[in-house]
């Protein structure tokens, strides 16, 4: 069914369609966008009236399920008083006091929070933040970056150079791009071998190593343990390198505990958070860093600054939702619920393991992964699951599961029976 030509789809909609280019689409030969027109609790509304059951929360953002009236009353005081004003010299109440309370909630010493407003340019800001810090510390050859095959960090052209250059999407790019080391992740003894060889070789050349703890996302829902990332902060303290957790997606209780440097029980030196950072309400990312790192910066020189500064950094409306999703995290059981989504995660994908064209089944915190031989028809398999009445949205050879922490049993149960159908069908 092509919802772009149908009677029933709203003008806004066919008269929008032809000036909209979309995120990681053959605009030629994807099929037609489905249009929304509400989100509540797990559940998307379209314009027809049919109601699906979100199965990935937004790009895993909306951790409390969408439009929870707390986030949404602490937005319209916001917008009553204040919706935005710069942050070059000027600072407000929402963005000082998330900053006070991410710096608590946090592991160790990482206590200085920069705002930005998407995840990949958090991103950015902790890979200039680490090359800075060198370059204030007098060091000028420490300029590039240790990131792992498999792994994601957006979009952006400082953020492609250290994505997976292979598997991942922006393969196109190579050669354009500046370069860096992806290595293995040092998750075995030879991995870690090598790697330490390679650092022993190139450190001098190195400024940090940049990971996702625990769960590499978009490229690919690979798992690691916490002993890689021990063995990263170990390699990190050897050869006197920044060490970089991106948890823009592991952030906020998706691998089952806050973050998941706290559950790997490591400390890096800079933080990434973005995505559920306001309960996917509106766009808000953070890059935080240790007092040593911010100390580099700290100097009578005007030179040492950290120069960047989004235009809207810090928006007061999304430092409300922020704090209020803070709240719901502080008031409600939300690790509770991702050991039960967890759970449940297993045991209803568990029978995924005996298809034929399925590789592996894994779960970790809010996560469920069926990783098959290969999709052949993405396309064709999305619409499936549209058609079963859930939104999944398979990617390479992955179909997952990434589900608000607020979804109702039932509803969860009709996510797993769904992949087990349309993954059965193959
Ligand atoms: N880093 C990780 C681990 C991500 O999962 C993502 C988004 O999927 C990004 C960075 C990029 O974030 P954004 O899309 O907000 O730029």
């Amino acid at each position: 069914e092509d919802t772009s030509k149908s009677k029933a789809a709203p003008e806004w909609y066919r008269a929008g369609l032809p000036h909209i280019w979309l995120p990681y689409a053959q605009m030629k030969t994807a099929p037609a966008p489905l249009p929304v027109v509400r989100t509540a609790g797990s559940r998307i509304v379209l314009a027809d009236g049919r109601e699906l059951i979100d199965g990935i929360a937004s790009w895993w953002t909306a951790c409390h399920g969408y439009n929870h009236p707390h986030i949404r009353a602490a937005v319209a005081r916001q917008m009553a008083d204040m919706p935005h004003v710069m942050f070059g010299g000027l600072v407000h109440e929402q963005a000082l006091t998330l900053a006070r309370r991410l710096a608590a909630m946090l592991p160790g010493d990482l206590t200085r929070v920069f705002f930005s407003d998407s995840g990949s340019v958090s991103v950015e800001v902790a890979m200039k933040m680490a090359v800075q810090y060198w370059l204030n510390r007098g060091v000028r050859a420490k300029t590039t970056f240790v990131a792992f095959k498999g792994g994601y960090h957006g979009d952006t052209t400082g953020t492609m150079a250290v994505c997976d250059p292979d598997e991942g999407m922006h393969a196109l790019f190579a050669g354009l791009l500046p370069q860096h080391i992806i290595a293995d992740l040092p998750d075995t003894e030879e991995h870690a071998a090598a790697l330490d060889a390679l650092l022993a070789r190139a450190h001098g050349t190195i400024a940090g190593i940049l990971v996702e703890p625990l769960v590499q996302g978009a490229g690919g829902m690979k798992f690691h343990d916490a002993g890689t990332l021990r063995r990263l902060r170990a390699l990190a303290d050897k050869y006197e390198l920044l060490l970089i957790f991106d948890e823009i997606f592991t952030g906020f209780g998706r691998t089952g505990a806050m973050f998941a440097c706290e559950a790997a029980g490591v400390t890096p030196d800079i933080v990434t958070l973005s995505k559920a950072l306001t309960g996917g309400t509106l766009p808000l990312a953070a890059t935080i860093a240790t007092s040593t790192v911010f100390d580099a910066f700290w100097s009578d020189d005007p030179q040492k600054a950290l120069m960047h500064g989004p235009t809207f950094m810090a928006n007061a409306l999304a430092c409300a939702a922020a704090n209020a999703s803070l709240d719901l995290f502080e008031r409600e059981p939300r690790l509770d619920q991702v050991a039960r989504i967890a759970a449940a995660l297993e045991e209803g994908l568990a029978p995924a393991r005996e298809f034929l064209r399925v590789k592996d089944v894994r779960v970790k915190g809010a996560i469920g992964v069926v990783e098959l031989d290969r999709i052949d028809d993405v396309s064709a398999l999305r619409a499936h699951f549209v058609g079963e009445g859930v939104f999944v949205r398979p990617f390479g050879n992955i179909v997952y599961l990434a589900p608000a922490f607020t979804i109702a049993q039932d509803e969860l149960n009709t996510l797993t029976s769904a992949v087990l159908k349309v993954v059965r069908s193959l």
